[in-house]
């Protein structure tokens, strides 16, 4: 590229990364004022104005009246517009695939679950492009769908919209977003289920505000997601936080992944299940029986004091609680969030956690941290609607809506 090329270049993604900004800004604060946008973002009133005209053209934001605390004449502020953009946001599950239509405000307009017929490539194309197709259809003419989330379990290169491994499906290096675009020519966003809901819970849950925290999920596994500085931790390849991979007992079962004693192979609805059922069949006694269970049934049998139970949950917080304590001295998150069915064993389960992370990580580290349930628990579509977020405010998906033609797609 030419000198010449080359700072018409860096002068355009200046201007896509203000507007990005100033869109966050009045996204995350508002309703602000012009004035206040531009203190705070440090830009040239005269581009706050440029940007944010450019903002209300797109009706990306729109302006509302705001009486001054001192009285007088009432003061222009902005703020984004919520209900106008919809997006699908779908999560493939090991078993069915929800599929939400949802605005930014996260008011879910439609919702379905269909249970998948088929777990190869073809198979879940095939399913992803019927939901989306019909969910696409119930969008009316006066509102604006901008883009497609997909969430699933396993490795994703968001980047590419490649699927590279899944726990739950025969499909590897998959290239989802591109078979998709068959059916839509709509922006498509995929993310690891688990990070993404981990945004979830910084946009709108249980960690708004909140710089340093870590989601831990447990459900058919283990998984974490990172956020540090404000940010989600993500690695060259776009996924860590593998903690259920973590070896707890060298001489453990074997795991998936092919290694022993994985702390999924301990702590997941499966495992826990499976810990309990050997128990009962050794004769100890218990109301549970070993032919009715599930993870409900033993949150709710330990929470009613019954041995087993108490044990098997006291027993998942002890091999847990040593995996967040190395997250804790690794990441010295202020939050730990846990979501799945075993924050329903909560009053057992946590105080076992805490004991494990005050005996094995700093005390500097560990003597403020907070644990405590996510907000989102169960409704998977929420990672999606935090990929959206994500890319409105990191300037990718602001920047095609913005881009001319893009209003009749
Ligand atoms: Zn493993």
């Amino acid at each position: 590229m030419s000198a010449r090329g080359e700072r018409v270049a860096n002068h355009e993604l200046l201007k896509q990364v203000n507007a990005a900004l100033v869109y966050r800004l009045i996204d995350t604060q508002g309703p602000i004022s012009r004035v206040d946008i531009a203190q705070i973002s440090a830009l040239a009133p005269a581009s706050v104005t440029n940007i944010t005209r450019q903002l209300l053209e797109h009706g990306l934001i729109k302006e509302v009246a705001q009486q001054a605390s001192t009285g007088g004449r009432p003061a222009i502020s902005l703020t984004t517009e919520q209900t106008a953009f919809l997006f699908i946001s779908c999560r493939l599950g090991r078993e069915e695939l929800q599929c939400s239509v949802m605005d930014l405000s996260d008011t879910v307009h439609q919702h379905t679950v269909s249970k998948l017929q088929r777990h190869d490539a073809e198979g879940i194309v095939a399913a992803l492009s019927q939901a989306i197709q019909q969910q696409l259809q119930t969008v009316r003419p006066e509102q604006q769908a901008i883009a497609i989330a997909i969430t699933m379990a396993g490795l994703v290169d968001p980047q590419t919209g490649t699927v590279l491994y899944s726990p739950n499906h025969q499909i590897a290096n998959l290239r989802l977003a591109e078979q998709l675009q068959t059916v839509t020519d709509l922006p498509i966003y995929i993310g690891n289920d688990t990070r993404a809901l981990a945004l979830a819970e910084y946009y709108l849950g249980t960690a708004q505000k909140c710089q340093d925290f870590i989601l831990v999920s447990i459900h058919h596994g283990a998984g974490a997601g990172i956020v540090s500085n404000g940010q989600l931790l993500l690695g060259k390849n776009r996924n860590v936080g593998e903690i259920g991979h973590i070896q707890i007992d060298p001489f453990g079962n074997q795991c998936h992944c092919g290694n022993f004693g994985c702390l999924e192979t301990f702590v997941s609805n499966k495992a826990i299940v499976a810990q309990t059922k050997a128990l009962l069949e050794r004769g100890h006694s218990s109301n549970l029986d070993s032919n009715n269970l599930s993870i409900e049934i033993i949150c709710k049998a330990a929470l009613a004091d019954d041995p087993i139970a108490v044990q098997i949950i006291r027993q998942t917080g002890n091999h847990l609680g040593r995996v967040l304590a190395i997250l804790v001295n690794l990441f010295n998150p202020e939050k730990i969030l846990l979501a799945g069915e075993i924050v329903q064993s909560a009053a057992v389960l946590f105080p076992a956690l805490q004991q494990q992370i005050q005996r094995q990580s700093l005390p500097s580290f560990n003597q403020d941290l907070q644990l405590e349930k996510a907000r989102f628990q169960g409704q998977g579509t929420m990672g999606g609607y935090a990929l959206i977020k994500r890319a409105l405010h990191e300037s990718d998906l602001l920047q095609r809506i913005m881009q001319p033609g893009m209003d009749n797609a």
